[in-house]
């Protein structure tokens, strides 16, 4: 498998449990967005949820979070099939292999987040 399939397989694996997550969330509003709150802490998803948000300011609900993770994801798969995938949305740089493995569906290199975290 190549680097570029093993990054498209954690993106579909990803999917599959962002949307797993959002069907648990419109099933039963209240009670699973606690329970879900809950499993997803053993999951570092939750930092990508948070990092997410604070890119945006923006105070989301867990629906929210997750269906705009879900966004990310989606069009980082499409990005693969492009060939466009892994390239920063500010600098237009490669974003560095560490980086992509620990957040498949990063949008930008650690230089240009970093400035960002800065303002
Ligand atoms: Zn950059």
């Amino acid at each position: 498998m190549s680097p570029q399939e093993q990054q498209l397989q954690k993106l579909l694996d990803l999917k599959r449990d962002l949307e797993n997550d959002l069907e648990r969330l419109s099933r039963d509003a209240d009670e699973s967005e606690q329970e879900l709150a809950a499993s997803l802490s053993y999951d570092d998803r939750v930092a990508g949820l948070a990092a997410l948000a604070q890119d945006r300011e923006l105070d989301l609900s867990l629906e929210e979070k997750v269906r705009m993770l879900l966004d990310r994801v989606n069009a980082a798969i499409t990005e693969i099939n492009d060939g466009t995938y892994g390239t920063c949305k500010s600098c237009g740089k490669p974003i560095s292999r560490e980086r992509l493995e620990f957040l498949p569906y990063a949008e930008r290199c650690v230089e240009c987040k970093r400035r960002q975290e800065m303002k």
